[in-house]
């Protein structure tokens, strides 16, 4: 029978003892270690035509023979020479565990990992990547919890596998260090040093001072000669790193076994770490001082992220559908087309279609940063910081989100109400939500502040955003006490552990919102576009339109209502009319009116409007109505009764805010 002998190494209390009874059984005798009082255990074992001894070794931390227990452990490896060494360590502290296995296997011993107690492993919610840890340790490595005999068999097996020699594992050490251990190896190569001990084991060994190795070598017969190399790289070295050469390599030896730990294992954090690591972050997330500013930051990068990526992406699509109208309008000429049937598709369908289709970047990336906000938690911290803010509108914090985002534009700000558990919350939020100056009203502001305010555009612009986000507080408290008198606000703001937003699900979240915006508000916007492009044709043979359109009809009709607010012209009720389809179209609509390009509009207004006039129409642009997409989103997230209500107020609020506006402006 084949006959091999095995130590068991590793820290004391890492469950060698346990390991070795489990191994042995009954067939086992204690003695001392020659000349020590300390325990030596044998025992025997035979398992697959193997019959193997075992030694259990005193518990050590590493090889340096500092302790009694050390210098035992290591002579009885460098003198009997085991055929394996089977490391024994406590797996759920593996790091520092581990450095006893680097020692072990800097001086080339034949060593089986045994990851030992992976109970408390499992429990601690560690998972160890064994076959990696075995690819770069070149080592067979088993898992075990000894006290229940789990894992015994296998550890058996491994032990009786003919031993591979272990790869060629080696710490590198800072590159003098390693330059130091070469020109050493030269050296010593020839000096008659102890064969039992691998060379490099023994320099390294050496260069940190270890008293015992250098007893030894100085009783050679060049011993002084060796020693006075040895001496003079060590001094050298030092005088280099500034700091006691052992230290650096101990650090090194850390260093690596930090790094392979962190490849080879993985922590899922238990609830009670999370909520605790959520509780670190939070107290500077949520911060009195910091929660604010960090926020804001926030909220400015989602910004910068949707409106960076997504306006060149919207521009795309915008002169796609403008090249796509131009090419069917003159497809359909060459092809003897009716010319109300070219204006349907061209201007009607396709021009329209294209209007809401320039949107669909800019909110699957803004719902895109939300599903990221959102899975991370953090979603419910802005919410929180928010909050008392928020109450003060007579809304809770999570609707902040919400409004800011209706800055962008108004439809995924209304779809994100989604958030919001209380009806009244949603429905409040989602009332207001087109008071917020989304990025559509922006063309209609800088055409007119250019032209009638050239010097304080800025002020005027920011002027009327913040004239929304006063009527939204406004129009918040008058609904909610007009509706929802009785309904209390939730008090409790939930703030779940952080965590770390998975790809997949924050692009099905991304997805699920975004295509609902293009099924649904598809639809109604269609049929919006159509509607416009009936009232602008008809009746039969009018100029697309025209004052004698029936939309230039309404312009007309609506002329004397407009007139108190200062502009009572058929043009700025048509511009109006289909600002409705999209608020940036006012613009489009003016210039198509009065028959100049953009750049010829800003003196053709001059003509129309005074500054007072001018913003007026500005603050009639913000508030009147919301435009087709966002009334079909509103549809969507609530019914027609809210719809009508959004609608209808948002009208008479406009009219009413822009006459005021005028009538007051004009006594000064
Ligand atoms: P030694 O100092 O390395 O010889 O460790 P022992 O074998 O004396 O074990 C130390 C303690 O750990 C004892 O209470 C064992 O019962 C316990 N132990 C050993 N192996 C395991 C294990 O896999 N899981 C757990 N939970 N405890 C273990
Ligand atoms: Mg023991």
């Amino acid at each position: 029978m084949k006959r091999i002998k095995i130590a068991l190494a590793g820290n004391p209390n890492s469950g060698k003892t346990t390991v070795f009874n489990s191994l042995t059984g009954s067939r086992q005798h204690v003695g001392n270690w020659p000349g020590v009082t300390v325990e030596r255990k044998e025992g025997k074992f035979s398992y697959g035509g193997c019959e193997v001894d075992v030694v259990d070794l005193p518990g050590i931390y590493g090889l340096t023979a500092y302790s009694l227990d050390e210098r035992i452990a290591r002579d009885f490896l460098i003198k009997e020479t085991p055929d394996v060494v089977v490391a024994v360590i406590d797996a759920s502290n593996l790091e520092r565990n581990l450095y006893l296995v680097a020692q072990l296997l800097e001086l080339r011993v034949n060593v089986i990992l045994d990851l030992n107690m992976m109970d408390l492993v499992e429990a601690k919610g560690i998972s160890i990547d064994t076959e990696k840890l075995s690819r770069v340790l070149g080592i067979p490595v088993v898992k075990t919890v000894a006290n229940k005999g789990d894992g015994i068999e296998d550890l058996k097996k491994a032990i009786v596998a003919p031993p591979k020699r272990p790869g060629p594992f080696q710490i590198d050490y800072d590159p003098d260090i390693e330059a130091a251990i070469e020109r050493l190896s030269d050296t010593l190569k020839n000096k008659g040093l102890p064969k039992e001990y691998p060379l490099r084991w023994l320099i390294v060994k050496l260069l940190e001072g270890d008293a015992e190795i250098l007893e030894k070598v100085k009783k050679l017969p060049e011993g002084s000669g060796i020693e006075e190399a040895v001496l003079k790289t060590t001094a050298s070295l030092e005088r280099n790193l500034g700091y006691d050469l052992e230290t650096a390599m101990v650090e090194r030896r850390y260093g690596f076994l930090k790094g392979l730990v962190r490849e080879c294992s993985e922590k899922r954090l238990g609830i009670e770490e999370r909520l605790e690591l959520s509780d670190r972050i939070d107290s500077v997330v949520t911060n009195k001082f910091l929660g604010i500013p960090i926020f804001l930051a926030l909220m400015w990068l989602t910004f910068q992220f949707v409106f960076a990526l997504g306006t060149p992406l919207a521009d795309l699509i915008d002169s796609f559908f403008g090249w796509l109208g131009t090419a069917a309008a003159s497809g359909l000429t060459v092809l003897n087309a009716p010319g109300w049937l070219s204006s349907l598709i061209s201007d009607g369908i396709i021009a329209g279609v294209g209007s809401v289709l320039v949107f669909l970047p800019n909110i699957m990336l803004l719902f895109l940063a939300i599903a990221i906000l959102e899975d991370s938690g953090y979603m419910a911290r802005a919410a929180f910081v928010m909050d008392r803010f928020m109450h003060a509108l007579g809304l809770h914090g999570k609707s902040f989100i919400p409004l800011i985002l209706g800055f962008g534009c108004n439809i995924p700000g209304i779809m994100a109400t989604r958030t919001l558990e209380s009806r009244k919350d949603r429905i409040l939020t989602i009332l207001v939500n087109p008071l917020m100056s989304c990025s559509a009203r922006l063309p209609i502001y800088t055409l007119f502040a250019g032209a009638f305010f050239s010097k304080n555009q800025g002020s005027i612009i920011f002027s009327l955003y913040l004239l929304g986000i006063i009527l939204a507080v406004v129009v918040a408290r008058i609904f909610k006490t007009i509706f929802f008198r009785h309904e209390v606000a939730p008090l409790i703001m939930e703030l779940p552990p952080y965590r770390l937003p998975m790809v997949k699900g924050v692009i099905i979240h991304m997805w699920e919102r975004g295509s609902l915006f293009l099924k649904k508000a598809g639809t109604i916007i269609f049929a919006g576009v159509i509607l416009i492009w009936l009232l602008a044709s008809l009746p039969v043979g009018v100029e697309y339109a025209s004052e004698e359109s029936l939309i230039g009809r309404l312009g007309s009709a609506l002329a004397p209502v407009l007139s108190p607010a200062g502009f009572g012209f058929w043009q700025a009720g048509v511009a109006l009319f289909f600002g409705v389809v999209a608020k940036e179209v006012v613009v489009g609509t003016l210039g198509t009116l009065y028959g100049v390009e953009e750049a010829g509009l800003r003196s053709a207004l001059l003509q129309y409007f005074t500054p007072l006039s001018a913003y007026a129409f500005m603050v009639m642009s913000l508030i009147y109505i919301p435009c087709i997409a966002a009334i079909a989103t509103i549809k969507r997230e609530t019914n027609w009764k809210w719809t009508g209500l959004a609608v209808g107020y948002s009208l008479i609020l406009g009219w009413i805010v822009a006459v005021l506006i005028y009538q007051i402006g004009g006594l000064f």
